[in-house]
């Protein structure tokens, strides 16, 4: 397990640095993922989780397989030791297309502890990305999966959702 950095790591605003094809299949990537995805079934409230949030900052994110599977309690304690659902991982990730509608929703993110805002996404997304075996994928999505693909892609850009969020509060979790 990694610790995820906080908005004033500059690590977070850095641009992420693409991984070469033959990289994606290394020991070393292979046990990074490991560590992303032991990270993010510790958060309750994350759904996903870009590289540069654990320190590194390669051109990676997932999205926890439990977003995908929404039957499973958020935290139970069996899933956690072992996963019955994969994360979905996106490796060089490129949007290739985008809705001309967006939508203002609320967001947070867990390297901005404790605050939500409403920000403008576009509904639908078009991704490209490589999984971990080095595989090329495209995926559609909308809602709350375009919203999380927008968000993640802005972190390997330097960006935070804070940037241009409105009505920024504090929010507290229950944990
Ligand atoms: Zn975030």
């Amino acid at each position: 397990m990694r610790n995820i950095v906080q908005k004033e790591d500059k690590v977070l605003r850095e641009k992420a640095r693409e991984l070469k094809p033959e990289e994606i299949k290394s020991d070393e990537i292979k046990n990074f993922l490991k560590q992303m995805s032991e990270t993010l079934v510790d958060y309750d409230e994350g759904v996903a989780l870009a590289a540069p949030q654990v320190a590194k900052p390669l051109s990676i994110f997932i999205v926890s397989g439990r977003f995908f599977s929404p039957d499973l309690k958020i935290k139970d304690e069996e899933e956690v030791k072992q996963p019955k659902t994969k994360d979905i991982v996106f490796i060089n990730p490129k949007i290739t297309r985008v809705s001309k509608k967006r939508e203002s929703i609320p967001e947070g993110c867990l390297s901005v502890d404790g605050v939500q805002g409403e920000i403008k996404r576009s509904s639908k997304v078009t991704i490209e990305a490589f999984d971990e075996n080095g595989t090329k994928f495209t995926r559609g999505a909308s809602g709350l999966l375009a919203q999380i693909i927008q968000h993640e892609v802005d972190h390997l850009n330097g960006i935070l959702f804070i940037d241009s969020a409105k009505n920024l509060r504090k929010i507290t979790y229950d944990r």
